[in-house]
């Protein structure tokens, strides 16, 4: 039986975690759960799969959910002290990381450090803390597997094959809604239409990430943790129809991929489950006589010119991936919001990487602190815009 705690279970990567539980339910078992404020969802989570404790981050929402599920043997706690007693719960081995953004830091380097297995889907974490977290899963000699379509297609083409070999990485991208559009067109775009994703049904954030190509930067650098390679190993494709999650190039020029559909319910499961491959009972499967061409062109940094400041932001390294990160969350939030432009994401980014002066290795301490000073910086111009 495998214990699993999920935090973030309500979001898009929670959910269809739960999706795969619910077949395999004689093999998972569900320990803890940890969602923001959505407890209509968390209620009936709770409900069909039993597990013993979860949390609400939002107080108020926890006092209320406390009420609602008095008749089960369930704990409600609240806050990031909540969060961390799920991400530490004894019995669990894996722990499911779904949250988004920075504020799953803490709540991942608590999981490690009690010893559980990690299945990561929130990438912010690694992109800011990934010189903390790497060597932790070393110490600690857990295995900390992708849950990133990409990163788990990189990881099962590297299965069998002699790491030393590895020449490259293809990272593929769909191109995200906004294909072929100029940078004077991105600017009317408005969020509505940014959360329209061709391919994937995913949370706002990173589907607004999808759109402005920054989701790439993140997993490029993502994968440089993930898989010990320079930036400089790892080139970014788009591939608009999103069947090649990525691609491994190894010394002898043989490219190996993994391809599916786009449903990520498949890595998840591979995570989950790995080494062993199981029967995906859910989704269809591919049919390439249906999908007749896969197609394949350089990325157009200059319109999508924040996976450049990303790309950029991970070669400066040290705390600018933290600046990148951070300025990304808090543009990107205010861009759902209407209140600023879709093209002001990378230019106030840019405005915040040019304001910071690098820390080479930041602590967690800092890496906190900059985020806050990130928003506070970020905030200070949109209101004298205002
Ligand atoms: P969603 O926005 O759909 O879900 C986010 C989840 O995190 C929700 O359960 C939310 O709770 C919870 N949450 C947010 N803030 C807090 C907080 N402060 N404390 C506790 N819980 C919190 O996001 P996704 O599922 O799309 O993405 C999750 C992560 O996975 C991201 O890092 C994303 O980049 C990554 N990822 C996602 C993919 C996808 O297909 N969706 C693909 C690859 C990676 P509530 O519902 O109550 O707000
Ligand atoms: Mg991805």
């Amino acid at each position: 039986m495998k214990k699993i705690a999920i935090l973030g279970s309500t979001g898009s990567i929670g959910v269809q975690t739960l999706e795969i539980a619910r077949e395999y339910k004689d093999d998972i078992e569900i320990t803890a759960l940890v969602a923001h404020s959505n407890i209509e969802l968390l209620e009936q989570q709770i409900r069909e799969f039993r597990p013993s404790l979860v949390s609400v981050y939002d107080e108020d929402k926890a006092k209320l959910l406390r009420d609602k599920v008095r008749d089960l043997p369930v704990r409600v706690e609240t806050g990031m002290e909540g969060t961390i007693a799920c991400a530490t719960e004894a019995s669990t081995d894996t722990v499911v990381t779904a949250m988004v953004g920075m504020i799953g830091i803490l709540p991942t380097i608590e999981a490690i450090k009690a010893g559980k297995n990690i299945a990561l889907a929130n990438k912010e974490t690694l992109v800011t803390a990934g010189h903390i977290i790497m060597p932790l899963c070393k110490e600690k000699n857990i295995e900390l597997l992708p849950v990133d379509s990409e990163h788990s297609a990189i990881f099962q083409s590297l299965q069998g094959e002699n790491r030393k070999s590895l020449q490259r990485i293809l990272l593929t991208a769909s191109g995200g809604p906004f294909r072929g559009f100029t940078k004077s067109s991105l600017e009317a775009v408005k969020a509505e239409d940014a959360l329209k994703h061709p391919n994937w049904a995913m949370g706002k954030k990173i589907t607004i990430d999808s759109a402005t190509m920054i989701n790439k930067a993140l997993e490029v650098m993502e994968a440089a943790w993930l898989f010990d390679l320079e930036l400089d190993q790892i080139e970014v494709l788009v591939h608009p129809q999103s069947i090649i999650h990525s691609m491994v190039e190894y010394v002898d020029g043989s490219v190996i991929a993994q391809l599916g559909l786009p449903d990520m319910r498949l890595p998840i499961q591979y995570a989950l489950f790995y080494p062993d491959r199981m029967n995906m009972k859910l989704g269809e499967r591919v049919d390439f006589a249906r999908i007749k061409q896969l197609t394949f062109e350089e990325p157009d940094m200059d319109t999508f010119y924040g996976l450049k400041l990303g790309l950029k932001a991970g070669g400066l390294g040290g705390s600018m991936p933290t600046v990148f990160n951070a300025a990304n969350e808090w543009t990107v939030a205010r861009f759902i919001e209407g209140r600023i432009g879709f093209m002001d994401i990378p230019r106030l980014i840019e405005k915040a990487m040019d304001n910071h002066q690098i820390i080479p290795n930041p602590s967690l301490d800092e890496i906190l602190n900059i985020e806050q000073k990130t928003y506070d910086f970020i905030e200070g111009i949109i209101e004298s815009a205002n």
